[in-house]
């Protein structure tokens, strides 16, 4: 709130009287709507607000208040003569998950990648004393109650690891850090659970809870790598299928969204490059509701175009999302994997380009909706 009374003090060295004006009456949309919330929603939220451009040379202010489903874990004030909503996207997108070790011979962290969010579980430490040598004891013995008390040690991170990565459904594996040999010594002494995936080792300094956030920061690369790997295979799944396999694959929104809502679509692949909404209006006198798909750009049009109900003329409900999100959201509820596929691969152009960047690979056959 404050930041945003700030802002509109700095709104006043705009130059451009108009983008002044908007600028400061979009701030206070934002002002108005953010003071109604006494705490922030659970999740946090994405306040937006701005004018926009309706037929002609008309403009709108429209504001938008977001809860996400995921915790947002950023703050960001953006002015700019687009909303901005990847950050929004980034966490509707990535919901893969990962077990997070980080461990030396005195501490360790269990916890959990999701999306952008590490959620930190458990936390270790191991009486392992230090390298110098008590008093009294030879140098033989005294190694060897340290590697007792270190293999002490790796046994309970295992079982808190264990018990915490079990219990996570859909984990695409373990990543592990901390210094050389340590994570090594721990691997080879293969504790983990066999249905777990190591995905790979990586150096990290720390072994508190800011050593996992130094683990998925060394481990970024890998991650982008296996993403994309997946991407790739999948669209080269959905071509392979469509020759071999026609009954398999559906493609196209209205297909794919039949499919979708009798849960027969396994992998649903959609391109980044959708810039489509999904509307939905609703009237508010009488039972007329209808749901369609519009570019972006048309958005203004539709709004106009049902501003009033088409059956009684009484005053509508007009909602938009995100298509990408949208179908997103039905492919969670009927536990469809979601891929998203990007255009800086053969096989990704294609899906945008042929089948209109909307393709599902099935379960099973349902020929034609
Ligand atoms: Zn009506």
């Amino acid at each position: 709130m404050d930041q945003l009374r700030d802002e509109y003090g700095q709104a006043s060295n705009i130059k451009s009287k108009r983008t002044r004006k908007n600028v400061q009456s979009a701030l206070d949309v934002l002002m108005g709507k953010v003071k109604h919330f006494d705490s922030p929603p659970e999740n946090g939220m994405i306040a937006m607000a701005g004018m926009v451009s309706t037929r002609g040379d008309k403009s709108d202010m429209k504001s938008l208040i977001i809860e996400p489903p995921e915790k947002i874990n950023s703050y960001r004030y953006h002015c700019d003569s687009n909303f901005l909503i990847e950050p929004l996207k980034d966490l509707v997108e990535e919901k893969k998950k990962f077990g997070l070790i980080v461990l030396d011979r005195r501490e360790a962290t269990v916890g959990i990648l999701k999306g952008n969010n590490i959620d930190p579980k458990r936390h270790l430490t191991s009486g392992v004393p230090g390298k110098t040598k008590a008093g009294g004891q030879s140098q033989a013995r005294f190694e060897r109650l340290r590697d007792q008390a270190a293999h002490e040690f790796y046994k309970r991170i295992a079982e808190a690891a264990n018990s915490v990565f079990t219990a996570e459904d859909e984990l695409v594996g373990v990543l592990i850090g901390g210094p050389s040999p340590t994570k090594e010594e721990f691997l080879s002494k293969d504790l983990l659970h066999h249905e777990l995936e190591i995905i790979d080792k990586f150096d990290v300094s720390y072994t508190d809870e800011y050593g996992l956030r130094e683990l998925v920061n060394t481990a970024s690369t890998t991650l982008e790598e296996l993403r994309s790997m997946e991407e790739r295979n999948t669209s080269k799944e959905f071509l392979n299928k469509l020759v071999q396999e026609e009954g398999l694959v559906s493609y196209g929104e209205e297909q794919v969204r039949k499919a979708l809502n009798i849960g027969a679509v396994d992998k649903l692949l959609l391109s980044e490059k959708l810039r489509k909404l999904r509307v939905s209006i609703e009237c508010k006198e009488c039972d007329y509701s209808k749901e369609i798909t519009v570019e972006e750009t048309e958005f203004a049009e539709v709004e106009e175009e049902y501003n009033q109900c088409p059956k009684c003329e009484g005053g509508t409900e007009i909602e938009a999302q995100d298509l990408v999100d949208d179908l997103s959201e039905k492919a969670e509820q009927m536990g469809t994997e979601v891929i998203l596929v990007g255009t800086d691969f053969e096989e990704g152009e294609q899906i945008y380009d042929a089948f209109g960047g909307i393709a599902a690979i099935l379960r099973f056959e349902v020929g034609k909706l």
